[in-house]
């Protein structure tokens, strides 16, 4: 095992990886930009070094600062969590020629699966099934229009460099297509530098349905079960769960057996992600993601795995000590990202300092975040703050216990998406666990607060600060002699604390 590990990242995802490295008696060395000086994530690691402005491109992006705080530190091997240079095979190189460790998968690998043309051509090859339409980019609209009458419409035009839903277009009508296929193209271009699009039939009501992986470089690949991450907007995932409430054994052997395939195609080594979209039965390749995941705890709880752990032996020639009959799933995970957007604002990032945080507590609640009191929430960075998930029995002792960590859930500062969880638990068709990636759209009051909900919401909001105002203000103020009775201060008036929860 290395000695020392480097995380080049911030936020949940840092502190997720340091944790993992200090139980394994790692050292672990934290890289910072100006802004996050006193973030969270700086006091998880033995060491921190900062490395620029607060702008990401100035900072967590830079790959030269990056390997120069390695170097003076002295790591041995660098972990990039998720974002940011987490799938940049030059950065997976740079680390490499660098005489360092690369904790993910072979530079080749991220190469390989990070055009999705090139993707779809290999998983064609390897016999995994893809999503109708073509395996090259098109020259142009009129190629992208023949495409299109033959793959049948609707369909999705997509940036073969694409990336967090950009550069994708749906185009229901063939008058349609020469607009949106320009449109496509420049938006890849601006987001990637790179304008290849491609055409693929557009699912009509697909579940989303990934497995997750694990290699190593021994030649082993086994996979650790599907989640399910049907619940999205705008093509990001809101909720995630494991298992899939639609998958039996047989769909869940079938689909394990095809993303080993797609790993075994291009040497995977680490932990990744095949995704697939689901229709009545049937699966086709999307993407694979050649890094740990957001939603990588449902799986670690229903198997018990600890896959940052695994990450780092694997990434330190260790071969995986179990094989897929071993790999068992146990009740029901569910994650809610708690992102700072606006649910009812159209997901709206949202901004401001944390003025007042309680955290979920109790049997089988897990939270990964890097939030506390006193953090400003800014536009620089991934509006994720943290992620509530529960382990349980069955599915719905899962939503029950979700809908319980939600309730003790209270966040002051940022508008927040935990209103939104709190409805999906609520709602009856997620009950029956009948979803589809159009699950949002066709469920619209999950966006919109019923107006006495915001009230009540504002009146907890609204007693919380003053409720923690109150509390700094006993902390630091000279303390009367109880015999006057005083002592209690402003917030005598609000009445017990637990008056105060969010709703
Ligand atoms: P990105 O890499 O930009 O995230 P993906 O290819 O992973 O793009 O797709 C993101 C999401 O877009 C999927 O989870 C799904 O909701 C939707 N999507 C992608 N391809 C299709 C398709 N062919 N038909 C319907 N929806 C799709």
């Amino acid at each position: 095992m290395f000695e020392k590990l480097l995380v080049a990242n911030r936020g949940e995802i840092a502190i997720r990886v340091l944790r993992a490295a200090r139980e394994m008696g790692i050292g672990t060395v934290a890289v910072h930009s100006e802004a996050d000086r006193l973030a969270p994530h700086v006091r998880f690691a033995d060491e921190a070094v900062e490395i620029g402005p607060a702008a990401s491109a100035e900072s967590y992006l830079r790959i030269d600062r990056i390997l120069e705080a390695a170097r003076r530190t002295g790591a041995d091997a660098v972990h990039p969590g998720y974002g940011f240079l987490a799938e940049r095979a030059d950065f997976a190189r740079a680390v490499e020629e660098a005489g360092l460790i690369f904790v993910g998968p072979a530079p080749e690998t991220i190469e390989a699966m990070g055009d999705k043309t090139a993707a779809r051509q290999r998983m064609q090859a390897a016999g995994v099934p893809i999503v109708p339409g073509i395996v090259d980019p098109a020259e142009n609209a009129l190629a992208a229009l023949a495409a299109a009458e033959e793959i049948g419409f609707p369909v999705l035009l997509k940036a073969a460099a694409g990336g967090g839903g950009k550069g994708m277009r749906v185009v229901e009508t063939a008058d349609a297509l020469e607009r949106a296929f320009e449109a496509a193209r420049r938006e890849a271009v601006a987001a990637f530098g790179d304008g290849s699009v491609y055409v693929e039939r557009y699912l009509a009501r697909p579940r989303h349905i990934e497995i997750q992986i694990l290699g190593d470089a021994h030649g082993n690949v086994v996979h650790l079960g599907e989640r399910e991450c049907s619940i999205q907007r705008r093509h990001q995932k809101l909720v995630e769960e494991a298992p899939s409430a639609v998958l039996d054994e047989a769909g869940r052997a079938a689909m394990g057996i095809a993303a080993v395939r797609a790993a075994e195609a291009v040497d995977y080594r680490g932990a990744g992600t095949v995704e697939f979209l689901w229709e009545n039965g049937e699966f086709w390749f999307l993407e694979m993601n050649t890094r740990l995941q957001v939603e990588h705890p449902v799986t670690e709880l229903v198997t018990g795995l600890d896959l940052v752990a695994w990450q780092l032996r694997v990434a330190a020639g260790e071969p995986l000590e179990f094989g897929q009959a071993d790999v068992r799933m146990t009740g029901h995970a569910i994650e809610c990202r708690i992102t700072a957007e606006d649910p009812d604002g159209g997901f709206l990032p949202s901004t401001g300092r944390i003025e007042h945080l309680r955290l979920p507590e109790g049997p089988g609640v897990r939270w990964d975040g890097a939030m506390e009191v006193g953090l400003d929430v800014s536009l620089h960075y991934d509006p994720l703050l943290g992620k509530l998930i529960v382990h349980a029995p069955d599915r719905a002792a899962a939503i029950a216990r979700m809908a319980r960590a939600l309730r003790e859930f209270e966040l002051v500062g940022p508008d927040h998406a935990a209103a939104f969880h709190r409805r999906v638990m609520a709602n009856d068709a997620f009950a029956a666990g009948d979803l589809s990636i159009r699950f949002v759209d066709e469920h619209p009051a999950l966006t919109e607060s019923a107006p006495a909900e915001s009230t009540v919401a504002r009146a907890g909001a609204t007693a919380a600060v003053l409720l923690e105002e109150a509390r700094r203000e006993r902390r630091t103020a000279p303390r009367l002699s109880s015999a006057g009775g005083v002592e209690l201060g402003p917030w005598r008036s609000l009445g017990h604390p637990a008056g105060t929860s969010a709703p």
